[in-house]
């Protein structure tokens, strides 16, 4: 089957004081239908630029997004607005996406009003539905979003953009302001509604922790590229990019008898508006040589002692 999203050579530049950022620089991927992306990268790398450039909340400066066979790159406001019934995002803070003077009922209801869905007793229905599949309780909806926690705040923002029907849900930091203790639930939540709905996701997170447990494959971020990607169990297992293999040895191994060494890196990360030429990561990089500067590596399956080949971005690794 096609996959239900396919990014090719993404681009997504910011121009900042310092000069042109080029915060995705390069990105292409693809995601088969109920499928899980998690997205990860220390902060500033572009994980969020991107998830927002999916969706077009933010405009790509080139590439192809193509949803559902459909490019949807250069569709207009009001083509964007019908197909966004099918791509929803859930963010990191979710009182900010829910306004603290309707009532819950009215949040959760608001997308069905938007795509005029129904009439107002099969909205209410659909309401009651959705607060119940997010596990909170019937009279939530006549209740004001600052009389909830957090996590419920967040279980709230999930309702809502699960009222549509979504075939795809990019989920950034979904829950980073939560506390530790609230997390798993939110994460369970999120697993359970993709097993049960056949939702694809883009999971997007700094915490490796967080998008071991939900994905099926990581791409690993440096720089506003992929450096990495791959099935989530093998990544996480023998990362192959030296970037990737730092990132991940700061996560404890499930098996500690094979606790790997801790690989810090060095150096500053990089002016994202002056990066360095050829490979972005050269110059944190333990293992650079001289000719990781004289060109850029693609993205492309790369052999891997003792495992099948691995799409990465690295010089240093051998084409399979
Ligand atoms: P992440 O989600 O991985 O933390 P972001 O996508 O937020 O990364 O940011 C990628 C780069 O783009 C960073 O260098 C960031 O400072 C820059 N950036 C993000 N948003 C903007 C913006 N609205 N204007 C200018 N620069 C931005």
């Amino acid at each position: 089957m096609s996959p239900l999203l396919e990014v090719r050579d993404l681009h997504v530049r910011y121009e900042a004081r310092g000069g042109t950022i080029r915060a995705v620089d390069g990105v292409g991927f693809s995601l088969a239908r109920g499928e899980v992306l998690g997205v990860v990268g220390e902060s500033g790398c572009g994980k969020s630029t991107l998830g927002r450039a999916i969706l077009r909340l933010v405009e790509p400066a080139a590439g192809t997004i193509v949803f559902d066979g459909e490019d949807i790159t250069r569709l207009d406001r009001r083509g964007m607005v019908a197909r966004r019934r099918d791509m929803q995002v859930v963010f990191q803070d979710p009182f900010g996406a829910l306004n603290p003077r309707h009532r819950v009922g009215e949040i959760v209801g608001e997308p069905l009003v938007v795509h005029r869905v129904g009439d107002r007793a099969s909205r209410a229905a659909r309401v009651a539905e959705l607060l119940e599949l997010v596990g909170l309780p019937p009279d939530a909806a006549r209740r004001h979003p600052h009389e909830f926690s957090g996590g419920q705040r967040q279980r709230i923002a999930i309702a809502r953009a699960l009222a549509l029907e979504p075939r795809l849900l990019v989920a950034d930091e979904p829950v980073s302001a939560l506390d530790v203790s609230i997390q798993s639930q939110v994460i369970n939540l999120l697993s359970d509604l993709r097993a049960r709905l056949g939702l694809s996701m883009v999971f997007i997170s700094h915490d490796l922790s967080v998008v071991r447990h939900v994905s099926d494959r990581i791409a690993v971020m440096y720089l506003g590229r992929i450096v990495e990607i791959g099935a989530a169990a093998e990544v996480f297992d023998a990362p192959a990019h030296p970037y990737a293999r730092a990132l991940l040895s700061a996560v404890p191994h499930v098996d500690p008898s094979r606790r790997r060494d801790r690989i810090l890196l060095q150096g500053e990360m990089p002016d994202p508006a002056h990066p360095p030429g050829g490979c972005a990561f050269r110059t944190r990089c333990p293992a650079a040589e001289p000719r990781c500067a004289a060109s850029a590596p693609a993205l492309a399956a790369r052999r891997i002692a003792g495992a099948p080949p691995r799409e990465a971005a690295c010089h240093l690794l051998e084409a399979a």
